[in-house]
């Protein structure tokens, strides 16, 4: 059964993913413009707090999000297109709803930035997928053997993905 979605006020305590890790929100009123600040436990909004409301919050760290989306997918990708020898003409990273990434008879890869909350592993199941996709425009045979040749366990991904999926969509 897929998690109920988790409803958060973006406050501090709030629990957040990042990287299939659990981090604890932090809000800490200073008198500098917005930043946002991760280590290994923690996720610390600074800045002006009492003139964000919650939606502005949430849109602080989504836009936080997506640029380490950016930073990760963009490098991993390439790292990964080396290994491979599948060349997308272009990556980019936006918001989708219901879906973690595509890949057009162009060449061009796009992916979700809010796969950047799971386990490294399952973000790389994702780049793989993308990548076979330059070579096979469907979701035939060939393309999930080319799936499994470079990404065997690629099942236990997928399950991954579609027990947690509603969890990480914030
Ligand atoms: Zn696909």
């Amino acid at each position: 059964m897929p998690d109920v979605p988790v409803k958060r006020q973006w406050i501090t305590g709030d629990k957040l993913w990042f990287l299939g890790s659990l981090h604890t929100l932090h809000l800490k009123q200073q008198n500098t413009t917005t930043s946002i600040n991760l280590t290994s436990s923690d996720i610390t909004l600074s800045g002006r707090l009492t003139k964000l409301s919650t939606s502005s919050r949430h849109k602080k760290l989504c836009g936080w999000y997506k640029i380490q989306a950016t930073n990760y997918l963009t490098a991993r990708s390439q790292y990964l297109s080396a290994q491979t020898g599948l060349k997308p003409s272009s990556i980019t990273v936006k918001t989708y709803n219901a879906r973690w990434g595509s890949c057009n008879t162009m060449g061009e890869i796009q992916y979700n930035w809010k796969i950047i909350q799971a386990p490294k592993e399952v973000i790389d199941y994702l780049i793989i997928h993308e990548l076979c996709h330059l070579k096979h425009h469907n979701h035939s045979k060939a393309f999930w053997q080319c799936v499994e040749s470079f990404y065997p366990n690629f099942k236990d991904a997928q399950d991954w993905l579609k027990s947690h999926s509603s969890k990480l969509n914030i």
